[in-house]
Parts: structure tokens; C-alpha cells; sequence
């Protein structure tokens, strides 16, 4: 029986018995972007504020960001990036509408509580996207509303919400949009030309597949330059790292050095596949490969087509009674592939992650294993049985 995946192709991870990560992160890196954190750097040497400064270039021309735009990096995981954002880009006296559609949605309003920010959620169901129509109402109600957060790619389930049609919303009622980009960018194109957005957060170890340790936000500098002394954390105030960097190039507090490094060996690499747009094409190739294939092993999935971004795909569980999701978990890891479990409020389902350095083949190979340990465990299909209507969580 075979305990590893078979050997990746050149320039994709998961080789060396290492597992395939089928995760939205950490998530299988390549070779070389982990060979470019091989070197120590001091922080206030001039190599690493050239690093630096590199790659918050890099990061602003992937998103198309012209001038009025600045990148400021943030130590640590994605949820230091938007708290970071939040806590310093909403105002002290501002109200922020946060549009809730899973897990991070949901830590948003819990970051603006701990931040002592004025808010509230418009819900809607899990595998629903918030609409225009209904944005544009709640702002016509809620005047006090300052400032709107949607996030672009909802992980929970893998939803695409409707980037471009929100922000037009939010712009013409005349509020700021900062947004949750944290599974979509440099996977999915975002271009702040055409997008009225006042601010977005994301991190290194998702689309952008390096390690994890860093997050950054791009922001409007005329907005982030009125945001001195809102922040609610000496360490997560994006002002004061804003104006640090631009005075002297260095950061505040201990930079990640070597995570820094990953990230500007990961963006040659994004360079190298075609930009943006080449990992688009790539990630839906792989996320159809998926989808295909458990669809013809009886599984479902919990989204739509028309809403699925080709990040991360939620199925719902089988039915059969032999299904164990920890045994399906367990003998994946076996065979080298690592899954997700899923999150949602209404019924068991498992997540798999489209991300990350590896083809389409590589699926391919997991579709295959996924098979295999289905009839070891003696599940004859992978068909969910009947769902509660989706409905709003609360
Ligand atoms: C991963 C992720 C985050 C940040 O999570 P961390 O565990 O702090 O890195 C935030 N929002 C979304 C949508 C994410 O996918």
C-alpha cells in the first residue's frame, strides 16, 4: 500500500515524504522559497531594508495599486494583519458593518468588541453571498455606519463574495470598504484601480504560498495618514508602522527576517507562473480536478458552482454509516494528503484546499486515495444525506 503521495514534479512541495497539505494554510510551500529563508539578516542592515521595501512594492503591484496606496507589512499570523487593520483604519467615533458570512466574518465583530469599536453584522446563510441591494438598504437605515468589512473569500466555506459589486455599494453611500482578502489575494486578481476600497488585509501563507509569520494591509494613504493614534495595541498600530517605515525603511519591533525572505522568493515564483492571473487559471484547474472527482465518488459539495472560489472546497459528509471522517482524516495522512475538517454551524462536512505548490495532477493522485480509502472503510458512496434548508446562522 503506499504511504506517500508519488514524487512532485519540479518546482512543487510535498516532496521528500513530506505530506501534500491540502490546507488553506500553512500550505505546501516549494523548495526554493523555503531555500531563501537559508541566511540570516539584521534588521537594520541595508539588504534587509532593501527586503523590505521590495516586497511591499511587489505586493502593491499585484493588486494594480497606484500611488495613492501604501503596503505596511505586520508581524505575525492574517488576524494580527486585520486587527492591525481595523483597530487603526476605523475611527475611534467611527461604526463599522461587518458582513457575516462564516468564522472570520464572525472574529471581525469580536476583534471590534476587544478593540471598544462601535458595530454590527448583516448575516447571511453560509452558502449565501451578501448582495448589493441589501448592503445599499442596511446603509440607507444605518447612518452612523462609518465603514463597511466584507471578506473577499469566506474560508469557512470557500465562498467568492461579490468583491466588485459591494464596493460600488459601499462607495456610493459614501462609506469605506476595508476587506478581508486573506484566501483570495495574489490567487484571485483584485485590481485597486477599479475597486473604491479604502483598505484590504492579507498574509504571506496562503495565495501567495510562502511560510506563515507575516501578514500586511494595503491601504489609502490619505486615510491611513488621518489614523494617527487610533489604534487599540501599541503593536498592532498600522499608523505607527506606516510612518516607522517610511522614515527609516526599518520596522518598529523584531521583523521576521527570514519569513520576509520566504515571501519575496515566493512572489518569483508567482512571477514566474504568469502573475495573478497564471495562479487563477491554475487553482481552478486543480479545484475542477477536485470537484470532478469527488463528485464521482458520490460526494457533494455544500456550495453552488456559481459562488465556489477555487480556494478551498467544503463536501458534506456521507450518509453511509461506515463514514468516519477521522478515519477517512487518518488514512489520507497515510497515504500523504492532508485535509481540513469543516466548520459549519448546520451539518458535518469536511474542507479541501485547492492552494498551494502543486498541479492538478497532484488532486488527481488524492482523488485516486480518497477512493482507495473509501472502500477500505467500506463506504460505498460519498452521498450526504438530507441538509435542514440553509438558513441564516446565528
Ligand atoms: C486565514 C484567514 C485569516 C487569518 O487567519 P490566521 O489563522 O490568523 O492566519 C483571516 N481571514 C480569512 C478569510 C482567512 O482565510
Amino acid at each position: 500500500m503506499p504511504s506517500t503521495p508519488p514524487p512532485p514534479a519540479e518546482g512543487e512541495g510535498g516532496g521528500g515524504g513530506e505530506p501534500v497539505l491540502l490546507t488553506p494554510g500553512p500550505l505546501t510551500t516549494r523548495p526554493e522559497t523555503r531555500a531563501a529563508m537559508d541566511r540570516d539578516w539584521g534588521s537594520r542592515d541595508a539588504a534587509f531594508i532593501e527586503l523590505t521595501a521590495r516586497v511591499r512594492r511587489r505586493l502593491l503591484a499585484l493588486a494594480n495599486a497606484g500611488d495613492a496606496f501604501t503596503c505596511v507589512p505586520m508581524q505575525g499570523s492574517g488576524t494580527f494583519a486585520v486587527e492591525a487593520q481595523l483597530g487603526t483604519l476605523v475611527p475611534r467615533d467611527g461604526h463599522l458593518l461587518i458582513l457575516v458570512g462564516g468564522a472570520y466574518g464572525r472574529r471581525m465583530a469580536e476583534i471590534c468588541r476587544r478593540a471598544g469599536r462601535a458595530h454590527s453584522v448583516l448575516e447571511t446563510g453560509e452558502a449565501v453571498p451578501p448582495t448589493a441591494v441589501a448592503v445599499t438598504a442596511r446603509l440607507e437605515a444605518e447612518p452612523a455606519v462609518t465603514d463597511v468589512a466584507l471578506v473577499h473569500c469566506e474560508t469557512t466555506t470557500g465562498i467568492l463574495n461579490p468583491l466588485a459589486r459591494i464596493a460600488a455599494a459601499v462607495s456610493e453611500a459614501g462609506r469605506r470598504l476595508h476587506v478581508d482578502a486573506m484566501s483570495s489575494f495574489g490567487g484571485i486578481p483584485i485590481d485597486l484601480a477599479r475597486l473604491p476600497l479604502a483598505s484590504l488585509a492579507a498574509s504571506a501563507n496562503k495565495c501567495l504560498e510562502s511560510v506563515p509569520g507575516v501578514g500586511f494591509v494595503v491601504a489609502r494613504t490619505d486615510h491611513l495618514a488621518q489614523c494617527a493614534g487610533n489604534a487599540h495595541a501599541v503593536s498592532l498600530d498600522l499608523h505607527a508602522q506606516w510612518t516607522g517605515l517610511e522614515a527609516n525603511g526599518q520596522w518598529r519591533f523584531t521583523p521576521p527576517t527570514q519569513v520576509l525572505a520566504a515571501l519575496d522568493g515566493a512572489l518569483d515564483a508567482l512571477d514566474g507562473e504568469g502573475g495573478v492571473a497564471g495562479r487563477f487559471a491554475r487553482y481552478w484547474e486543480t479545484c475542477r480536478t477536485l470537484v470532478d472527482g469527488l463528485r464521482g465518488l458520490g460526494f457533494e459539495t455544500l456550495l453552488e458552482d456559481a459562488v465556489q472560489a477555487p480556494i478551498i472546497v467544503t463536501f458534506r459528509a456521507p450518509a453511509d454509516a461506515a463514514w468516519d471522517f477521522q478515519t477517512f482524516y487518518d488514512r489520507l495522512a497515510a497515504r500523504g494528503f492532508v485535509i481540513y475538517p469543516g466548520k459549519l454551524a448546520q451539518a458535518e462536512s469536511f474542507r479541501v484546499g485547492c492552494i498551494g505548490a502543486f498541479r492538478a495532477d497532484t488532486m488527481t493522485h488524492f482523488v485516486e486515495a480518497a477512493a482507495a480509502v473509501l472502500r477500505e472503510m467500506g463506504v460505498a458512496s460519498g452521498a450526504p444525506g438530507s441538509l435542514p434548508q440553509d438558513r441564516p446562522s446565528v
